[in-house]
């Protein structure tokens, strides 16, 4: 997969805060990335930074392979806190605007996106008067009129409903499998994005926690048996003599099974006869936001 995006140690201050501290993360072509991290985390500014709307105060980053980006910056469109409408105007004239000030001109192109969208009903009306959830469309449409390969969105389904959170992402992984565009896509809320991203960076007091694949987050959040025991290697070999060959060994030397569940006290007895140190065993099954709740040490509320 093509890399379309690095960012390299990415920092910005504001005085002695550091509101993005340090972050390095690649995102490749055709990926919809999530960017999760609380109220506050540094989502925003770092999204600024990618768009070149703020300045990073050290570190810097690529953007389709051009490093530091300028000509490359034209193939992002992002929407990023208000999305910059015009009230008077009707959504199509909002499009036309916009398309026309890029130099656009296909008109068929504005409509195309109107449609796409789920606004191509709202006829002559006034933006103005738009309910959030239009206006959130509308605001995605006009981060895709120039075409864009990559699109950013900040918080795209803060304050709409279970509904039409779930129209923005049927039409953003629509957009992403007709078009191929790529998503760069802030959340506060893990779930909200995970019927989607297939990665994630999580963010946290401005700096990235982790960053991992949809399966790899999969893997993490399965119903599990969590052993630590020693040696590890002679363990696995106890494991599969009992013929449990799903299970994997993390960086930290935890082995997570992930067959047996409920047999949790054969496993620990067979590989105490086989002297083998049993440290702790126990059985696993995090959810998603439970599991990005661990990650940040936090409460259940963010
Ligand atoms: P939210 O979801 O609340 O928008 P966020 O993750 O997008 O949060 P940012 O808006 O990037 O977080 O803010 C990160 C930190 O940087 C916060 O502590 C914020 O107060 C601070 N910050 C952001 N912009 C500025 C600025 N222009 N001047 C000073 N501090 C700022």
């Amino acid at each position: 997969m093509e890399e379309i995006l690095r960012t390299v140690s990415l920092t910005k201050r504001y005085g002695r805060h550091a509101a993005v501290n340090n972050v390095s993360l690649s995102m490749g072509q055709g990926e919809i990335y999530g960017l999760i991290g609380r109220n506050g985390a540094g989502k925003t500014t770092l999204l600024k930074l990618i768009c070149g709307l703020a300045r990073p105060t050290a570190g810097d980053f690529s953007l389709f392979g051009e490093r530091p980006p300028r000509q490359s910056l034209s193939r992002v469109g992002a929407l990023i806190e208000a999305p910059g409408i015009f009230p008077a105007l009707s959504a199509q004239e909002n499009l036309m605007l916009k398309y026309t000030a890029l130099g656009g001109r296909d008109k068929r192109w504005p409509q195309k996106l109107l449609d796409t969208v789920g606004l191509s009903n709202a006829g002559s009306k006034k933006v103005g008067k738009f309910s959030m959830g239009m206006k959130q469309r509308l605001g995605i449409a006009l981060a895709l009129v120039g075409r864009p390969d990559l699109v950013i969105l900040d918080e795209p389904i803060n304050g709409l409903d279970p509904q039409g959170i779930a129209e923005i992402r049927d039409m953003i992984e629509e957009l992403n499998r007709t078009y191929g565009v790529s998503f760069l896509i802030s959340s506060h809320i893990l779930e909200e994005l995970s019927k989607i991203a297939t990665s994630y960076g999580f963010l946290h007091q401005g700096c990235l926690l982790q960053q991992v694949t949809r399966e790899e987050l999969a893997a993490k959040c399965r119903e599990h048996i969590e052993l630590i025991a020693q040696p590890t290697e002679r363990a696995c070999t106890v494991l599969e003599e009992m013929g449990i060959s799903d299970y994997r060994v993390t960086q930290d030397g935890v082995i997570q099974i992930f067959e047996r569940l409920g047999g949790s006290g054969d496993i620990a007895m067979t590989l105490m006869q086989q002297q083998v140190r049993v440290l702790s065993l126990c059985e696993k099954n995090e959810n998603l936001e439970d599991y990005y709740l661990k990650l940040t040490g936090g409460q259940k509320h963010v």
